[in-house]
C-alpha cells in the first residue's frame, strides 16, 4: 500500500534525479486487467494540458506496443522506474472520472479485499460512464462574454439581435438547429453571426437524455416524537462538528427511522451539500422513491433497471452537483458527489450490501472509509443490527442511538410460537390450527395477512422411495426443486431446468416422491383453503418481469389482495398499516445451514417480518411456526430483543474467533477436475500456513476441505478459512503465498475477505 501510494501523492523527486527529471511529466497508469501494479509513462508536451489524474489514456504496451486503455492514477515529475519510459499515445477522457479522494478509495478497496486495483476502477465506474452511453458529439453555441456585455450597442439586423439575445439568455449551450427552432428562423442568420465572431462554437459530448424527472407531490414534514428528536439531535451534532462519526440507529421496526434520515438530509442540503442513502435493492420500490422525491427537489434514484444511458446521465448530474440526494443500492456508494455531507445506510444488516463477485466489497465498510476520508458522518440504521456493527457500537467505535418505541405510541406486535413438533402431522398441510384460526379472524375483520416461507418452488425435494436417492443437479451438488409451472425440476444455483422425472433417474423405479414445502405449494393450499380471498405469491419466480414487484405491492397496498405470501422478499422494509397478521410458516428453514451466521439470519428474518404488522390503528400479531421454539434466535425474535440475541450469540463467536470477534478470509478453489482442485487447495493452504508462521495467535488456517456445496456449475469446490485477530496479517499471508504459487490450468481460486457467503 505505502509504495503504491507514493506513486499517487509523492511528487518530490530524489535529489540525484533532479537533473534528469527536469521538464518531465510522468503519468502512473493502472490497467483494467492483466498487469496488477501501476506502470509509468511519459506525457508528451502536446498532451500535457489535456491530461488530469483520474482520466483514461491509451498507452503502448509490451513488445508489440499495442495500444491499451489505462487509468491515469498519478502525475509526477519523475519516475522510480529504471526502465526507459514510453510515451502516452492519447488522452481518452477530457475530464477526470475519479477525484483524488475516489482514487484513494479504490486503492483501499483493492488492498482490503485482495483485488487488483484496475478491476476495482472498472467496477466503480458504471459501464455507461466508461462507454459514454447516451451521448453524442455536438457543436454547441454560446455568446462570448465580451459580446454579451455590449449587446445593446451592437448594430445588427433585428433578427440577428433576437437570436443573440435568446442565446445569451440560455442556461445551457445549445446546437444551431435547436437555436433556429427556438427563435423560429433559418440557420442563415446564425451562420452570419458566427462569421462576425458574435457567436462561439465548441465540440462537446452531450447527453441525449436531458429530461427532467416528473416531480412528486409534496408531502409535509411529520412532527417528530421524542425518540426521533433525540436521534436527530445526535446526528445534527455530528453534522455540525464537521468531522467523521459513525452513528448506529438501533430502532425497532416502525420507529420512524426514515423520517429522521430525511430531516438530517434536509440540513445537509441546506448547507449546499449532498447526501448518499444506501438501501437494499429490494427497498428501491416506489414507496422509497416517492418518499424522497416528495421531500427533495433533486433526487437521483439508482436502481438496477436503469439503462446505461440513464445511468450515465444520472452520474453526470451527480458529478455536476445538481443532485441533492442519491438513493441507491450497494454501488451508489461510488456516486461522484462533489461535496458530500452525509452517508446513510438503511437496513445495514442486509447481506446484499456485500458484492458476491470481485471486488467482493461490503458497501458498509466502503461507506465507512469514504465517510472518514471526506470527514462526514455515517448513519447506519436497522431494527436488527449485524453483530459486526453491534460489537463496534458496544466497544465504543460507533455511537449507539436507541429508538425502542414505535411512532404514535403503537405497541410492537405480540409474537407467539406454534410448536410444530406437537402439531398433528401428516396430510394437514402447512398451516397449523392456531394460524388458520388467526387468519380467519384477521380476514373477517377486514385486515390483511402476510405469510413468510423462505423456500421457493412447489416441492423442495424429489426422492426415490426405493433407493432413497434425491434427484440432484448434474452440474451442482444440490437437490433439484420441483416447480409446478411446466412440471420442471429446477436447480436453484445454476438455474438448470429439466422435466420433472416420473421414475427414479438412479434405479429406474416408478413412484418417485415429491416432498417438502415451497411457496408454490403453500399458494395452492391457501387458494384451496381460503377460496373467498385473493392471494398473491411473491418470490423470484413470480417476480421475474420488470415492474412486477411494484405491481404486486401496489395491489396489496390498495387492498386488492388479502393474503400476500412469499419468500424473504416480503419481509423487508414494507409499511402497510392494514396488515394485522403475519404468519411465519417455518422459522427453521435457514437455522440449520452450515453457516456460522445461520442463527443471526434467522433472528433478523423473523424479527423483520414480524415488524410488518401492527403499523396501523388496528394493531397486529404474529404467529411463528417452528420446530425449535426454544432456540435463542427464535426466542429473541419473539421478544424483538436484539440485546438478548447478541448476548446469546456473541460467546460462540468469541470462542471460535469468528467475526465480529476476529477476522476471517475464506478461500475457494474450484475447477472441473476434482484431483487438481484438491491438490492445489493443499498447496495454497500450505503456502499460507507457512507465511503465517508458527504463532497460532497471529492467525491460523483451517482446511482445505470440500465446500458445503461440493460442486457448482460443473466445478468442484474446496475451501479453506483464515482466522486471526489482525486482518492485515491474514492478508499479508495470502499475498505472500499467491506471489509464489500459480494454479495449474483449469483451477481458479478466490479470496473472499470478510465473507458473508459460507456455502
Ligand atoms: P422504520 O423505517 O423505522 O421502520 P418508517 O420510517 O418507515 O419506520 O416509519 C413508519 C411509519 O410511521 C411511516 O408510515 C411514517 O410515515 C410514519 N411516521 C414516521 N414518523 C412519524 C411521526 N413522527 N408521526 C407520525 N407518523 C410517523
Ligand atoms: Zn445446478
Amino acid at each position: 500500500m505505502t509504495s503504491r501510494q507514493q506513486t499517487l501523492f509523492d511528487t518530490s523527486p530524489a535529489p540525484w534525479e533532479l537533473d534528469a527529471a527536469e521538464d518531465q511529466l510522468v503519468a502512473s497508469v493502472v490497467f483494467p486487467s492483466g498487469a496488477k501494479e501501476p506502470f509509468d509513462y511519459l506525457v508528451p508536451m502536446a498532451l500535457r494540458g489535456g491530461l488530469t489524474v483520474g482520466a483514461r489514456v491509451l498507452v503502448p504496451f509490451g513488445r508489440s506496443n499495442r495500444a491499451l486503455l489505462a487509468y491515469c492514477v498519478g502525475l509526477a515529475d519523475h519516475s522510480k522506474s529504471s526502465h526507459r519510459l514510453k510515451n502516452i499515445k492519447s488522452v481518452v477522457d477530457a475530464r477526470s472520472l475519479l477525484s483524488p479522494a475516489m482514487l484513494r478509495m479504490t486503492e483501499w478497496i483493492a488492498d482490503h479485499y485482495l483485488c487488483p486495483w484496475g478491476q476495482v476502477l472498472e467496477s466503480v465506474l458504471p459501464a455507461g460512464v466508461r462507454s459514454g452511453a447516451g451521448t453524442r458529439e455536438a457543436t454547441l453555441l454560446s455568446v462570448p462574454t465580451e459580446v454579451a456585455m455590449r449587446m445593446t450597442e451592437l448594430k445588427l439586423p433585428p433578427r440577428q439581435h433576437e437570436i443573440l439575445r435568446h442565446l445569451a439568455g440560455c442556461r445551457d449551450a445549445i446546437t444551431t438547429k435547436e437555436l433556429a427552432v427556438a427563435v423560429g428562423c433559418t440557420e442563415g442568420p446564425i451562420r452570419a453571426l458566427r462569421q462576425k465572431g458574435f457567436i462561439e462554437e465548441r465540440r462537446q459530448r452531450i447527453s441525449n437524455l436531458a429530461r427532467a424527472d416528473t416531480p412528486e407531490e409534496r408531502e409535509p414534514a411529520l412532527k417528530l416524537n421524542p425518540d426521533q428528536q433525540a436521534a436527530l439531535a445526535t446526528i445534527d451534532t455530528a453534522l455540525e462538528s464537521g468531522q467523521h462519526r459513525t452513528l448506529l440507529i438501533h430502532g425497532v421496526t416502525g420507529s420512524g427511522k426514515t423520517e429522521v434520515y430525511i430531516r438530517a438530509i434536509e440540513k445537509v442540503v441546506s448547507f449546499g451539500r449532498q447526501a448518499i442513502v444506501l438501501v437494499p435493492e429490494i427497498s428501491l420500490t416506489p414507496q422509497t422513491r416517492q418518499r424522497f422525491r416528495s421531500r427533495f427537489d433533486q433526487v437521483a434514484v439508482l436502481h438496477s433497471h436503469l439503462t446505461d444511458a440513464e445511468r450515465h446521465w444520472q452520474w453526470q448530474r451527480i458529478a455536476a452537483g445538481e443532485v441533492q440526494v442519491v438513493v441507491g443500492a450497494r454501488s451508489a456508494i461510488f456516486a461522484p458527489t462533489p461535496a458530500l455531507g452525509l452517508i446513510v445506510l438503511d437496513e445495514e444488516h442486509e447481506s446484499s450490501f456485500k458484492q458476491s463477485t470481485a471486488p467482493r466489497y461490503h458497501a458498509r465498510d466502503v461507506a465507512l472509509f469514504r465517510a472518514r476520508a471526506e470527514d462526514v458522518p455515517l448513519v447506519l440504521g436497522t431494527a436488527t443490527p449485524s453483530l459486526e456493527s453491534w460489537h463496534r457500537a458496544k466497544t465504543g467505535k460507533y455511537e449507539l442511538i436507541d429508538m425502542p418505541r414505535r411512532v404514535m405510541d403503537r405497541p410492537l406486535p405480540e409474537v407467539v410460537t406454534v410448536d410444530l413438533r406437537t402439531q398433528t402431522r401428516g396430510g394437514r398441510g402447512a398451516i397449523s390450527r392456531p394460524l388458520r384460526i388467526a387468519m380467519e379472524e384477521a380476514l373477517s375483520a377486514g385486515g390483511q395477512v402476510m405469510l413468510l416461507l423462505n423456500r421457493r418452488g412447489f416441492s423442495t425435494h424429489i426422492q426415490c422411495p426405493a433407493c432413497g436417492e434425491a434427484v440432484r443437479c448434474a452440474d451442482c451438488d444440490v437437490a433439484l426443486t420441483h416447480h409446478r409451472e411446466n412440471e420442471q425440476a429446477v436447480c436453484h444455483y445454476c438455474d438448470f431446468h429439466g422435466p420433472a422425472p416420473q421414475s427414479c433417474p438412479s434405479c429406474g423405479r416408478d413412484g418417485i416422491r415429491y416432498g417438502g414445502l415451497g411457496t408454490q405449494r403453500l399458494e395452492a393450499e391457501i387458494r384451496a383453503g381460503f377460496p373467498d380471498h385473493v392471494c398473491l405469491r411473491m418470490d423470484t419466480d413470480s417476480m421475474k418481469r420488470r415492474g412486477s414487484h411494484e405491481d404486486a405491492l401496489g395491489k396489496f397496498k390498495r387492498g386488492e389482495v388479502d393474503i400476500l405470501l412469499g419468500t424473504q422478499m416480503i419481509a423487508k422494509g414494507l409499511d402497510f398499516p392494514n396488515v394485522t397478521l403475519v404468519g411465519v410458516i417455518n422459522a427453521d428453514v435457514g437455522l440449520h445451514m452450515p453457516d456460522f451466521r445461520a442463527a443471526e439470519r434467522t433472528f433478523q428474518l423473523v424479527t423483520q417480518v414480524a415488524g410488518r404488522t401492527g403499523r396501523g390503528p388496528k394493531g397486529g400479531r404474529v404467529i411463528v411456526q417452528t420446530f425449535s421454539p426454544d432456540h435463542p434466535a427464535i426466542q429473541a425474535a419473539v421478544r424483538h430483543d436484539m440485546t438478548m440475541f447478541a448476548t446469546a450469540e456473541l460467546p460462540h463467536r468469541e470462542a471460535l474467533q469468528y467475526p465480529p470477534c476476529g477476522s476471517l478470509i475464506r478461500l475457494i478453489i474450484r475447477g472441473p477436475q476434482e484431483a487438481a482442485v484438491k491438490q492445489f487447495a493443499g498447496q495454497l493452504t500450505a503456502g499460507i500456513g507457512h507465511a503465517l508462521g508458527d504463532d497460532a495467535a497471529a492467525g491460523k488456517i483451517l482446511g482445505p476441505a470440500p465446500a458445503p456445496i461440493t460442486k457448482l456449475r460443473g466445478n468442484f469446490r474446496y475451501q479453506a478459512q483464515l482466522h486471526g485477530p489482525n486482518a492485515d496479517v491474514l492478508r499479508g499471508a495470502v499475498r505472500q503465498a499467491a506471489a509464489d504459487l500459480k494454479p495449474p490450468e483449469g483451477v481458479q481460486w478466490i479470496a473472499d475477505v470478510d465473507p458473508l457467503e459460507m456455502l
